[in-house]
């Protein structure tokens, strides 16, 4: 169901026709509207859940999805060998600012340890 609200909701059924570069019956993947690297896609759950933190162990399977589809994702962009970032920001003071859970996959540059 989710929020009929949230964007991520939106986007995921398909509803501002988004090309999604990976799917399956958990998640989309779509490249972000606001790239920080060159390769900057973001793997969401299509069930609504806020954010990590709102998760439950009732959830650990859907979790597992979410980082399968980015390993997919990773592997339909080329990715495997030259590496790549996942990060999930979780609440507003770690920059969360959509709140439906999304995995962020970055590459294609170097990616600076630790992060800003
Ligand atoms: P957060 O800051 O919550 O970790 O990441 C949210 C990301 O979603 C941001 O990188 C932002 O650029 C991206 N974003 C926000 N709205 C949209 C949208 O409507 N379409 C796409 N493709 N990305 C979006
Ligand atoms: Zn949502």
């Amino acid at each position: 169901m989710g929020d009929p609200s949230c964007i991520f909701c939106k986007i995921a059924r398909g509803e501002f026709n988004t090309t999604f570069v990976y799917q399956d019956d958990e998640v989309v993947a779509f490249r972000d509207l606001h790239p920080q690297a060159p390769t900057h896609v973001l793997v969401i759950p299509r069930q609504h859940v806020d954010s990590l933190a709102a998760t439950t162990a009732e959830d650990d399977v859907l979790l597992g999805k979410v980082l399968a589809g980015v390993r997919a994702t990773a592997a339909q962009l080329g990715l495997v060998h030259s590496g790549y970032r996942t990060v999930l920001n979780t609440g507003a003071g770690a920059g969360q600012s959509v709140f439906h859970l999304h995995a962020h996959l970055l590459a294609g540059r170097t990616l600076a340890w630790p992060p800003g």
